[in-house]
């Protein structure tokens, strides 16, 4: 149910990003114009309004913010709480909301390096989650 409803989502805008995570790649936006990454896609610069194109993220940042969920809201979850959610800040620049896996809670820090990771898939997607480094 829930990864119908993510798949669902998908659409030209997005898509290049959920292809990429096929071969465990990060995509982001750039823009040539004003020289600037992006993170969530849009269809152009959130800044100049210019078009913008898909680079790979080298899939490292710094955890700008976190919580742990603890408690099941939805029932496709409960196998998966507590979970962490994370803003994690790209060395591009963006910032994504995400979630830190391989980290215990009271090992997490704001401000510690975290780095991408694909080891979760739904269908034939991986997820874009981040570990520490
Ligand atoms: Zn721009």
């Amino acid at each position: 149910m829930l990864v119908e409803d993510v798949l669902n989502t998908i659409d030209s805008d997005t898509r290049p990003f959920w292809e990429a995570t096929k071969r465990r790649e990060l995509l982001i936006q750039y823009c040539p114009t004003c020289n600037t990454h992006q993170f969530y896609p849009r269809i152009v610069c959130k800044n100049c309004l210019s078009d913008v194109e898909w680079t790979t993220s080298k899939g490292k940042g710094t955890l700008y913010s976190f919580s742990e969920v603890q408690k099941v809201f939805n029932p496709d979850f409960k196998e998966k709480v507590p979970f962490i959610v994370a803003m994690v800040e790209l060395d591009e620049g963006p910032r994504m909301l995400t979630n830190l896996v391989g980290a215990e809670i009271e090992d997490v820090k704001i401000g510690m390096k975290v780095q991408v990771d694909f080891s979760e898939s739904f269908g034939e997607y991986n997820l874009v989650q981040f570990r520490p480094v």
